[in-house]
């Protein structure tokens, strides 16, 4: 029997928890976690060519251009490991990547697309992103509420903050993810492309928008015919 693989989208402001939530699914699933802000800051680590020509776009917090970005969620979607399904989280972030995710869909022609869009208020937004902090090392997000002098759970690397996590750039993301991104929950919400729609409460708990998360899955999956 052909399985339908599980394809999920994240949508949802810079700080709403989508890299833990996508962290979290994926790894419930057995599905790769798809970060794009992940594999740009490892170019930039890398002072790859890529990671050379994105790096001020992202300490600006404006977005890398769409045929950048497109190209590089094709390749990574090409990969074997994405055959059972995958969580991408930070993409699409704008309408002609998501014009450009169905294209893809539909030429891989297995399954559609489950969309989750995690709400959180502004003012709760600006408190996570202040506060957050990344492994310098391995790049993984320290989990909330991770004590000053910890290091990183994964591989031991000192956490610090992102360069895009300062005051004036997290004014400049959020400016940006409203006029750019925030359309996109009307573009999957209409139904438009081939996927279904659920909101998440983000302004909760861990564990609880954990749990929200994937009963908002296991419905989708029901109604998509998705195999978990
Ligand atoms: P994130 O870790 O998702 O907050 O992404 C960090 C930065 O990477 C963003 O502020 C953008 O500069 C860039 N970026 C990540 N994903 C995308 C995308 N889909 N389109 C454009 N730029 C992106």
């Amino acid at each position: 029997m052909t399985q339908t693989p599980l394809n999920v989208i994240m949508l949802g402001p810079p700080g709403a928890g989508k890299g833990t939530q996508s962290g979290r699914l994926a790894k419930n699933y057995t599905v790769p976690k798809i970060s794009t802000g992940d594999s740009l800051r490892e170019e930039v680590t890398r002072s790859s060519p890529l990671g050379i020509l994105a790096k001020a776009t992202m300490d600006a917090g404006h977005l890398v251009s769409d045929d950048v970005m497109v190209a590089l969620v094709k390749e990574r979607l090409s990969r074997p490991d994405t055959d059972r399904g995958f969580v991408l989280d930070g993409f699409p972030r704008t309408v002609p990547q998501a014009k450009a995710l169905d294209a893809l869909m539909a030429e891989r022609n297995r399954g559609g697309l489950i969309a989750l869009q995690i709400i959180v208020p502004l003012e709760e937004l600006f408190r996570r992103l202040y506060i957050r902090r990344i492994c310098a090392a391995c790049g993984t997000d320290a989990a909330p509420g991770t004590p000053e002098d910890a290091v990183c759970a994964k591989c031991g690397g000192e956490l610090i903050h992102r360069t895009d996590d300062s005051e004036d750039v997290v004014r400049e993301r959020l400016r940006v993810f409203e006029a750019q991104t925030e359309p996109l929950v009307a573009y999957y919400q209409s139904g438009s492309a081939a996927s279904v729609f659920f909101k998440i409460d983000g302004n909760q708990p861990l564990d609880a928008v954990t749990g929200q998360i994937r009963e908002a899955v296991e419905r989708a999956a029901v109604k998509t015919k998705v195999t978990l």
